[in-house]
């Protein structure tokens, strides 16, 4: 299975577990939008995740 979650700036995490592509994105959003990583927990980000494979 492969799924991903694609940021609001058109940035991409993909892998193969949930984990790992929400740990992505949590760096991602602490480097590039620390406004929204301060108010966006972990399962906020779970819901964005889609399967793509
Ligand atoms: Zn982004």
């Amino acid at each position: 299975m492969v799924v991903q979650i694609q940021c609001e700036c058109g940035y991409v995490a993909r892998g193969e577990s949930d984990d790992r592509i929400v740990g992505l994105i949590q760096d991602h959003m602490r480097l590039d939008h620390p406004d929204l990583a301060r108010t966006v927990g972990p399962e906020d980000i779970r819901g964005w995740i889609e399967v793509v494979g």
